[in-house]
């Protein structure tokens, strides 16, 4: 810039500005709260990983419990076979019985291990079906949220887009409005909820509704100093044409 505009013409490139970072400030906001609307699928995503993992370490257990069982019941099988012949070979009465005896026992703990696996195997079986169904719903899930999070993706990639071009016009804006000033109006938009100036009309703030001394308002309409509001702090403007005044113009006509 080759030199300083008069300040009528900066308030009204900062009157842009205005305009154009509550735009950016939108976006922003927007911006930020995108990923907390993945936040269910996520959600639902990590219980249905819980849920399989959890079936799949039962499903471990049980095949765990199952080759325990057999090797059991194998032993036991060779236990048995020698006990058999044990009893070919029994001397007396009372060897015979004690042979008899460990056989039946052999046998029975047989069975019962029989019915053991039996039932590992049923428990495998109903354990192999719940984790094939909870597999695919986790599939479900994972295709879901893979779903939502692109359209969080693109979402995000049209607001940068938007943003990027805000941006590039408040660049146009800047340079015409002194550093001084410039920072000035950051600090009050920081300070106060992203308005760093607001026009006057008939007398009063429209940022925060007070009346701004006659005096002040009468400089103002001028143009040629730079005013804050003595309420809000805000830096205040006098629009070209009174806003008010428009509106009834134009009801009337
Ligand atoms: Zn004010």
């Amino acid at each position: 810039m080759n030199q300083q505009l008069p300040l009528v013409e900066q308030l009204k490139k900062l009157e842009q500005l205005q305009e154009l970072d509550l735009k950016i400030d939108h976006i922003k906001k927007n911006q930020k709260v995108l990923p907390a609307t993945l936040k269910a699928a996520e959600d639902a995503l990590k219980k249905g990983k819980a849920s399989f993992d959890a079936k799949n370490h039962q499903l471990t257990e049980f095949e765990k419990l199952s080759r325990q069982t057999q090797a059991a019941l194998e032993l036991n099988q060779d236990r048995l076979s020698r006990a058999i012949a044990k009893l070919e070979s029994v001397q007396n009465t009372q060897e015979f019985q004690a042979a008899s005896k460990e056989m039946e026992q052999l046998k029975k703990l047989s069975l019962s291990l029989d019915e053991q696996k039996k039932k590992s195997s049923a428990d495998i079986e109903l354990c192999q079906k719940d984790l094939a169904q909870l597999q695919a719903e986790l599939e479900k899930l994972e295709s879901e949220h893979g779903r939502q999070a692109q359209a969080v993706l693109g979402q995000d990639q049209a607001l940068g887009a938007d943003l990027d071009q805000l941006l590039s016009e408040r660049g146009h804006y800047v340079p015409g409005v002194e550093p001084r000033i410039l920072a000035q109006y950051d600090r009050i938009r920081h300070a106060r909820g992203g308005i760093g100036l607001v026009p006057a009309v008939g007398g009063r703030c429209r940022g925060c509704n007070m009346m701004v001394p006659p005096q002040v308002y009468i400089e103002l309409q001028r143009g040629n100093i730079l005013h804050q509001c003595p309420s809000c702090n805000r830096i205040l403007f006098v629009p070209a044409v009174p806003q008010g005044a428009l509106q009834q113009s134009d009801v009337v006509r």
